[in-house]
């Protein structure tokens, strides 16, 4: 299928909403959108289902409060959408392992350790981006980079 146009921002909102119980009322949102981004190609529903792995993600380290970060904005030649939590960050002697498949530090029935993983597929594979982290107690930054133009075909 070819890539759609996809207004980043929209995507981010209804995700937010879509999420909103999981969000709970203890976490505050902080949306901080460039909204000068053009729209971009890709894939509407994988790109949803990234933001949807990183929410998650955040929202479970933080255990129901804290403040969840939801920014846009451009860097080079690409599209940054960065989620930050201000949960208890990553273990330095775990952040080699966050991307392999089935890696999890949560308990048997809450995580599959699929999330990253599937990601980063949806991100480095098919949409031609990065994906990168940095985590420090307090604040951790996952960062979805898509390029702003066409990747060749
Ligand atoms: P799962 O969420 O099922 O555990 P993921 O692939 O989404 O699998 O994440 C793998 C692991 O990476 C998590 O179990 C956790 O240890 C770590 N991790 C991911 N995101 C965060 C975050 N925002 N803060 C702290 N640790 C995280
Ligand atoms: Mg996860």
């Amino acid at each position: 299928a070819p890539f759609q146009e996809v207004d980043v921002h929209d995507l981010l909102d209804s995700t937010v909403v879509m999420l909103g119980r999981k969000i709970g009322d203890d976490v505050r949102v902080v949306k901080d959108y460039d909204r000068s981004l053009p729209l971009l190609s890709g894939y509407a529903a994988e790109l949803n289902q990234v933001w949807t792995n990183l929410i998650d993600n955040a929202i479970g380290a933080m255990g129901g409060s804290g403040t969840l970060t939801v920014r846009t904005f451009r860097r080079d030649e690409s599209a940054v959408v960065e989620i930050g939590d201000t949960g208890p960050g990553i273990p330095p002697e775990l952040k080699g392992r966050v991307f392999e498949p089935f890696f999890t530090t949560k308990p048997v029935g809450d995580g599959t350790g699929l999330g990253l993983d599937i990601s980063w597929r949806i991100v480095v594979d098919k949409h031609h981006g990065d994906l990168r982290f940095e985590s420090a107690p307090g604040d951790t930054r996952f960062q979805v980079w898509l390029p702003l133009a066409a990747p060749p075909p």
